[in-house]
């Protein structure tokens, strides 16, 4: 399949339109990003990569960084991990804390915030060094020594983290965190705060696309059915509250994050990475969203 070609003609196409949504301004480093940036990175299994726009620039992936945790944490705890939170999506939004009083401190699923902060308390139990390991373990997946924190936008999101200092304390009420609130909230932001370029994280994810196994040496992350389990979680919870209007529109698993970033893939082919920073209503990239429709109609591959 060419995708280079298709991805020009849709890249051209969606750059023109109405740049809709708003910049995720309630953390204060994101609002000063130029909303004008558009990049997209394809890795496929077959190694034929191409990046169009601004796929080198560097930007903050935020949530996208919760599926390389949680990969982190289940193949540390195996099916254990379970016990702590659900796999369901929650149908309300990142920071909700509603459901956690129902479900006794227990996340939905890892991809919303509260299931992130259980996660980074699973990883503080763990790792001796959890800031420095993930990161090692986030450059050894994209194969690039350079991946690193931004202290700025880690510390511009601690200064407002207002919603989740209250998640965490309200999930440790239920006994779900076994560290102190502070380290693992330190620990969170810091996650959040990873930078990449397009290209750097359609390569991280490309394992996921391969069976759980890294391209370039073919080293198991995860086995194949850790892999099949995270991808479904991918599809089912990836994108807040509009997940299933993600699997309607584009059918692919993917998660996004604030930053404006997208990443989504299709098993056995490729990892495809979008960036524009301007949100929908439910905090999606509203280009990286219209970009990812009209490339699984215009290549006829979606999972479904
Ligand atoms: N660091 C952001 C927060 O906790 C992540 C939000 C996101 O990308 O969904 O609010």
């Amino acid at each position: 399949m060419n995708f280079k070609e298709i991805i020009e003609e849709i890249y051209q196409k969606i750059k023109s339109i109405e740049n809709k949504g708003e910049l995720a301004s309630y953390i204060s480093e994101l609002a000063s990003v130029d909303v004008e940036n558009f990049g997209i990175h394809i890795s496929t299994i077959d190694q034929n990569n191409f990046g169009i726009g601004n796929w080198n620039d560097k930007f903050s992936i935020q949530s996208i960084a919760k599926v390389l945790s949680l990969v982190l944490a289940y193949r540390m705890v195996g099916e254990k991990i379970w016990e702590r939170l659900g796999v369901e999506p929650s149908g309300t939004p990142f920071n909700s804390l509603v459901q956690l009083e129902v479900d006794n401190g227990i996340p939905r699923n890892p991809f919303i915030n509260s299931g992130a902060i259980v996660i980074s308390d699973i990883l503080l139990s763990n790792l001796e060094n959890p800031k420095e390991e993930f990161l090692t373990f986030v450059r050894s997946l994209s194969n690039n020594s350079e991946l690193n924190y931004s202290n700025k936008v880690a510390a511009s999101e601690k200064a407002i983290g207002f919603r989740n200092i209250a998640l965490c304390n309200f999930i440790k009420s239920f006994g779900n965190i076994k560290n102190e609130p502070a380290d693992v909230l330190d620990f969170y932001f810091d996650l959040c705060s990873l930078e990449m370029n397009c290209k750097e994280l359609s390569d991280s994810f490309l394992f996921l696309a391969n069976n759980g196994c890294r391209i370039v040496d073919n080293i198991t992350i995860l086995t194949k059915s850790q892999t099949k389990r995270i991808n479904a979680l991918m599809q089912t919870c990836g994108f807040y509250d509009e997940s299933g209007e993600f699997a309607f529109k584009v059918g692919l698993p993917g998660k996004s994050g604030v930053g404006g970033g997208i990443i989504a893939l299709h098993p056995n082919q490729y990892t495809i990475a979008v960036w524009s920073p301007k949100l929908n209503k439910k905090g999606n990239s509203y280009k990286g969203m219209r970009f990812l429709e009209e490339f699984t109609t215009k290549s006829e591959l979606s999972i479904f």
